[in-house]
């Protein structure tokens, strides 16, 4: 497919999980994993806003042929928090994260979602994707081409940052999968 017109994805999300990969695993592993993917050339280009789907796909099925089991989960959710941080920092304005910190969390949460969904490029690539204002409050990410670690990154993707603008203690919930044949991720966030 045309390099062009390939469903993309926020490059943060190759880079972050390539960061948690070294931390989990070394420098040397982190470039044996690239090697052993045939992407090698990511570690010497600068990426750009967007990348391919599929490169971070492939990434994430040379993490998972490469480590054990354990190492892999460590990495999807280091790299999902990580990627919640990038978030945070940047595509959500100060005003409106200071907006956030002083409202209600019933109120805050559902505005954070629409904000999410705004952004849902960054974590779900070229999926559709909708909230619920609840209670509960839910993210649902239609036919998920990321639903990938048992969307484990994503699920610490979300709590990263309702942790950090609504609830120290928000936790999220992932409901229902569509790497087990359902028609959409569904990620439940308590608050
Ligand atoms: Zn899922």
């Amino acid at each position: 497919m045309d390099d062009l017109v390939q469903p993309r994805i926020g490059s943060d999300a190759v880079l972050q999980t390539l960061d948690a990969l070294g931390e989990v695993g070394g420098e040397l592993l982190a470039h044996k994993v690239l090697e052993a993917a045939g992407l090698r050339h990511v570690l010497d280009q600068k990426l750009q806003e967007m990348v391919p789907q599929n490169l971070f796909l492939a990434l994430v099925r040379a993490i998972e042929d490469t480590l054990p089991r354990s190492q892999v989960d460590l990495v999807a959710v280091s790299s999902g928090r990580k990627n919640g941080s990038v978030l945070l920092e940047q595509y959500i304005p100060d005003m409106a994260q200071k907006l956030l910190h002083t409202l209600p969390p019933h109120v805050a949460g559902p505005l954070l979602l629409q904000a999410l969904e705004k952004h849902s490029w960054t974590f779900a690539g070229s999926a559709k994707v909708h909230y619920e204002a609840g209670p509960p409050l839910q993210l649902v990410i239609e036919n998920n081409p990321m639903a990938v670690w048992g969307c484990l990154w994503q699920c610490a993707l979300l709590e990263t940052v309702f942790r950090g603008l609504i609830s120290a203690d928000a936790r999220v919930w992932h409901m229902a999968c569509c790497a087990d044949h359902r028609p959409s991720c569904v990620y439940m966030i308590e608050i």
